[in-house]
């Protein structure tokens, strides 16, 4: 029987840089575009295994929207012809607004796309030019409406919260502009403002002032209690999905699924190994192989305690035991007392989960198990 994996695809390139992105991405570089294209389908190649299938696919990045159509057409048609897929595989890829062209929609429909995501951020003008994205909340409208018409149906949007200046009304307003879009997918992310960027410089210099821990804690209960209220089940810190619409692919991360990395800076895992390729376009186009690193048992162990308490379901005692071998209370029971006493935790029908109050202090619980 062959083995289901997951496939992540990366497309480094961007319009430019917005200022709170440290993801590798690069601005200008749309010269390389082509030799990227031939190198990602060389490694596609040296990645065939007949011994696996692709259960989920994902195109992220960077801006995957901004590729000609032609390269994405080439890149898919590649992928399909180096690895099986399943019949039902759910095959998603991220989108801009501001770069979606008709074109580019069509040419991912035929290459058997089914899931959009889209960085849409929020609906205010000066939050988006803060942000430094390139769109308008009109092009996500229109970036929207152009996806459905050509037959997209699961959508998802990328919302962010805690930005500067950012008030409760604004992010009720973005809620419900982005409701009305009708998604079945909802990310809503708390920013990080990452040393080396300029969201950091601005932020240092006391220019941009960030929202309260209380205040942005009030967000996100907002998010939680307006999407359940529309039906949207949260089934992880940051996603929210209407019933049957959960992303397949990211649930397989937080499981510990094994996946295939392409492209500069994607990471994969296969056999117990971590890898992650070149981050660096020009060490990635010139095939520099990526670092590797071995999981020791206990690495191993943690990986799926910490991945699997970022979902709601949490970690399920009978997966961690055909994974590892040992009972995972045998492992963590005593490292857990704490976060057990104090409410974080719950051990609920085999299944070690966050509580409510554990998810807003989740790494109180992870330095414990560390
Ligand atoms: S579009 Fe995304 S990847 Fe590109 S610069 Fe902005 S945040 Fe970074």
């Amino acid at each position: 029987m062959r083995k289901e994996v997951g496939l992540y695809v990366h497309i480094p390139f961007c319009v430019r840089k917005c200022a709170y992105c440290d993801f590798p991405s690069f601005a200008g570089r749309e010269k390389d575009m082509e030799a990227y294209a031939d190198r990602l389908i060389g490694e596609m190649k040296e990645k065939a295994d007949p011994g696996v299938i692709v259960a989920t696919l994902y195109v992220g990045g960077g801006t995957p929207s901004l590729l000609p159509p032609a390269l994405m057409e080439r890149i898919l048609e590649a992928l399909r012809n180096t690895f099986d897929f399943l019949p039902d595989a759910e095959c998603s890829c991220e989108c801009n607004p501001g770069t979606v062209t008709e074109d580019f929609l069509r040419t991912l429909k035929k290459g058997g796309v089914n899931r959009l995501s889209f960085g849409a951020q929020a609906c205010q003008e000066r939050l988006l030019r803060l942000l430094g994205r390139i769109h308008t909340w009109e092009q996500v409208e229109e970036s929207v409406s152009m996806a459905k018409a050509r037959g997209f149906s699961n959508l998802n949007l990328d919302l962010m919260l805690g930005l500067p200046g950012q008030t409760l009304s604004d992010v009720e307003e973005t809620l419900e502009k982005t409701l009305s879009l009708s998604p079945t997918h909802l990310s809503c992310y708390g920013l990080i403002v990452e040393e080396g960027t300029k969201m950091h410089d601005q932020v240092e210099r006391g220019a941009w002032r960030l929202p309260d821990e209380e205040t942005e804690r009030d967000m996100y209960e907002l998010c939680r209690s307006a999407l359940s209220r529309r039906g949207f089940i949260q089934y992880e810190i940051s996603n929210f999905a209407l019933p049957g619409f959960a992303c397949r692919h990211n649930l397989d991360c937080w499981r510990r699924r094994e996946y295939i990395g392409l492209g500069s800076s994607a990471c994969g895992f296969l056999d117990g190994v971590r890898y992650r390729n070149p981050p660096a376009l020009d060490d990635y186009l010139a095939g520099k192989p990526p670092e590797k690193t071995i999981l020791t048992p206990e690495d191993a162990r943690f990986e799926s305690v910490m991945l699997g308490l970022r979902t709601v379901e949490g970690v399920s005692e009978e997966a961690f035991y055909r994974m590892h071998g040992v009972p995972l209370w045998d492992v963590y029971g005593e490292k857990l007392k704490n976060s057990l006493k104090n409410g974080l935790v719950i051990r609920e029908n085999g299944f070690l989960k966050l509580t409510r109050r554990g998810m807003d202090l989740q790494n109180r619980v992870l330095v414990d198990l560390l």
